[in-house]
């Protein structure tokens, strides 16, 4: 029996059983191999809060087996030696590791190139040099990168960014500073965009460009590591460039043109993000239900009180509504519609209803649900950080708004 009237293509069927062998045989197993290690924070990172390189090299070794697998760069397009699958593959695969892995077997996250920091449909139009130089490592899994946009002074108005690429001979100069980069302390690359054309730029109308850059050039700068929400490590940090040298190899797609390439990631982004809640609301919510079944209060188990079980119901009606719409949207997106509130919905949907599932699985676990063994803290956590990250809950909505008043009322 199927909750979804709705038949996967064989191949996003096969992808999805690939998926939960790989995560037994290769996440797993690693975990347990290093559960001393991964039982304590205070082991993961060092004292600036970055990851030790045993932790690094645990999950290069994910990567790089997921990408022999077949696995690791499947959304990438084929022209730059990716899988070439769509935004329907996108979800499933990252709903499906986050149902799985959930917060407990974290390094399963790493298994899917995500679209920040590894190969995308954001690289399709590097040059074929840089395809040349950073592009098979970035395919093997062996090195990753990050999507420098935001600003100190421009988050969801993105087009408000001041880092400046000043031409300098036939290349160019990066000047300016990104804040919240994910997984920039570790990555060799990043996608960064910047200022090419400051009039264009000021009217809205093009003037940004994306670059890809070794983090290893000089004046490429991480500042700082930004620890969020009590946490002892972190993958955001502070970038600057001081006076970046920018090799014209190293344009992506064309020159002012680069804010779409952003959105392009945004958007996957978005996907991602309703992948990740509804797979870790499932999550949350199946360790819920087995709970009830065995803990008693009263003389009875507590899934005879309606007060412990309606929550849940409300927690399944709403993953339920919130798979379907993601579903929905992502064939949708693979029939080439732009579909932008549907993905709007979708995403600011997901993200709401998948972190109120795991408050929920939290209170119906009592003080249980507050210990780090039980990892529902964690997944709240994450899901609460992205009702701010890929376009915020109220900029989402902002979309839906504009649509609906320039006559998009089909729902
Ligand atoms: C965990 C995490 C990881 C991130 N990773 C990256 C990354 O890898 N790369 C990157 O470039 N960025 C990253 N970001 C930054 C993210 O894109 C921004 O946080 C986001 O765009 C919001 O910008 P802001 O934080 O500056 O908030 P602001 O834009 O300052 O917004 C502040 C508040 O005002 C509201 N608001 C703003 N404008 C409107 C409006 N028009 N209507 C209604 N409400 C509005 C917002 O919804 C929000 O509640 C990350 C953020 C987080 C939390």
């Amino acid at each position: 029996m199927s909750a979804i009237a709705f038949e996967y293509p064989s191949e996003i069927s096969a992808l999805r059983d690939g998926i939960v062998s790989f995560i037994r045989a290769e996440v797993i197993t690693r975990h347990e191999k290093n559960a001393e290690l991964f039982a304590d924070p205070r082991k993961i990172y060092d004292d600036k809060g970055a990851y030790v390189p045993r932790v690094l090299e645990l999950i290069r070794e994910v990567r790089m087996a997921s990408a022999k697998a077949g696995y690791y760069a499947m959304s990438a397009p084929e022209n730059i030696g990716g899988g070439g699958l769509g935004y329907l593959a996108y979800f499933v695969a990252w709903e499906q590791i986050f149902r799985m892995c959930g917060t407990h077997y974290w390094l399963g996250h790493f298994m899917i190139s995500h679209w920040a920091k590894g190969p995308s449909p954001v690289l399709e139009k590097v040059t074929p040099k840089m395809r040349e130089l950073a592009l098979p490592k970035l395919l093997s899994g062996e090195h990753s990168m990050c999507f420098a946009m935001s600003e100190p002074g421009a988050g969801s108005d993105a087009a408000m960014i001041k880092t400046r690429a000043e031409k300098d001979g036939d290349g160019w100069r990066l000047s300016g500073s990104k804040i919240w980069i994910t997984n920039s302390p570790y990555a060799q690359y990043a996608a960064v965009f910047a200022v090419t054309n400051p009039e264009q730029a000021a009217k809205r109308k093009g003037g940004i460009s994306a670059f890809l850059v070794p983090t290893n050039s000089p004046g490429f700068i991480v500042e700082r590591l930004i620890n969020m929400w009590g946490h002892v490590g972190t993958d955001e940090a502070i970038l600057q460039f001081d006076n970046v040298r920018i090799e014209p190899h190293q344009l992506i797609g064309e020159l002012d043109k680069g804010f779409k390439i952003g959105m392009l990631g945004v958007g996957l982004g978005r996907i991602y993000n309703s992948g990740r809640a509804v797979g870790l609301g499932r999550w949350a919510l199946e360790q819920a239900v087995e709970y009830v079944k065995v803990r008693e209060s009263f003389g009875k188990k507590i899934a005879e009180y309606q007060g412990v079980m309606f929550p849940l119901a409300e927690s399944a009606m709403q993953l339920h509504a919130a798979h379907l719409m993601a579903l929905n949207v992502c064939q949708l997106l693979d029939s080439g519609q732009q579909a932008t509130k549907e993905l709007s919905m979708t995403k600011a949907y997901a993200v709401e209803i998948g972190k109120n599932a795991v408050d929920r699985a939290m209170q119906t676990h009592g003080a249980m649900g507050f210990t780090n063994e039980m990892h529902l803290t964690e997944a709240y956590i994450y899901l609460r950080k992205v009702n701010v990250a890929d376009g915020t809950n109220e900029i989402l909505r902002h979309l839906i708004s504009k649509q609906m008043l320039a006559g998009d009322m089909d729902l």
